[in-house]
């Protein structure tokens, strides 16, 4: 990656970090869910409404570090509007991305803004920061009543 892009991506995270979109809670949400990172100490609560199996809206609420807290607020500006099915394809996409020795580049393209996170996998600690808000998504679709830790 070249030192431009790093750079490119860092005032991305540190601006959904200062400002996180989608950061309340979601009035007539159908779907919720918590999720804990102990390693890190990252909180999030998820807020979905899905009709027809299309997420309508989606927002979150969470505390926790710079990535954890980007990473929902792309990730509620990724699955607005997006069908179940393409939200589990992009978390497969984008878990692949953080979690493989080398990623193509097609596959990166396919994730939009959500490439910003590329740089992560460089630091494995900081993987679960940047998943918490998916495993709490997928979490919250499956409806399940436990909380989630990323251990
Ligand atoms: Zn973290």
């Amino acid at each position: 990656m070249s030192s431009e892009l790093r750079e490119l991506y860092q005032e991305v995270i540190l601006d959904h970090n200062k400002n996180p979109r989608n950061y309340q809670e979601l009035e007539g949400a159908t779907h919720t869910a918590e999720g804990y990172n102990p390693l890190c100490g990252d909180k999030v609560k998820i807020f979905l409404r899905i009709v027809d199996n299309v997420v309508e809206d989606v927002a979150f609420l969470g505390d926790g570090c710079a990535i954890s807290t980007a990473s929902a607020s792309l990730l509620t500006q990724a699955i607005k509007g997006k069908g179940r099915q393409d939200v589990e394809t992009l978390f497969g996409k984008f878990r692949d991305m953080l979690t493989q020795d080398s990623t193509d580049r097609q596959q990166i393209d396919g994730l939009g803004k959500l490439a910003v996170f590329e740089g992560v996998c460089e630091y494995p600690a900081r993987v679960k920061c940047a998943t918490l808000c998916w495993h709490t998504l997928q979490a919250a679709l499956d409806k399940a009543d436990v909380p989630v830790t990323t251990e």
